[in-house]
């Protein structure tokens, strides 16, 4: 997929863009992941409105891996974002979007298609992550004073059944 884009003429064209950016290029994305490995997935459509505004949408899915913050181990994640846009070219023109619209900023109608989807897969990165099953439940020392052995999760769950 291109970097950058000239959204006059795509907009005109009622242009698609469908491809894949590497995470490894997304260096303020990378940086907050375990692994920079895998791609996203970016469909992108571009569009001139009835009032003459330049649009995109876009549609953007990335499995990543970031860190679990009870076991401080790797742990899958998958960001979904999809976006109804304004291309504008300043702040001024920003703040004429409607709210239920997002304004995209370009430079001189040069949209930096890196940065933006970057942008929005940052949006949508969780601000601490954990493993869905309690993963740290061994680990802490508090209270092990109680337990004097490990415990086994399933161990009364085995007692109860023998005994019915
Ligand atoms: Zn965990």
């Amino acid at each position: 997929m291109s970097e950058q884009v000239i959204t006059q003429k795509l907009a005109s064209q009622d242009a698609e863009l469908s491809g894949t950016i590497a995470v490894s290029q997304l260096r303020r994305l990378a940086a907050a992941l375990c692994s920079s490995e895998g791609d996203a997935n970016v469909q992108l459509r571009f569009a001139i409105d009835d009032q003459r505004r330049r649009r995109v949408t876009a549609e953007v899915h990335c499995n990543v891996h970031v860190l679990c913050q009870r076991c401080l181990k790797s742990m899958p994640l998958s960001l979904d974002s999809s976006l109804d846009g304004v291309l504008v070219d300043n702040d001024e023109a920003a703040q004429q979007v409607p709210r239920h619209l997002d304004p995209v900023l370009t430079e001189d109608g040069v949209l930096n298609i890196y940065e933006f989807i970057e942008d929005e897969l940052l949006l949508c990165l969780p601000f601490t992550s954990f493993h869905e099953y309690n993963c740290g439940a061994a680990v802490g020392s508090d209270g092990a004073s109680q337990v004097s052995e490990k415990r086994k999760p399933f161990a009364d769950l085995a007692n109860i059944m023998k005994k019915s």
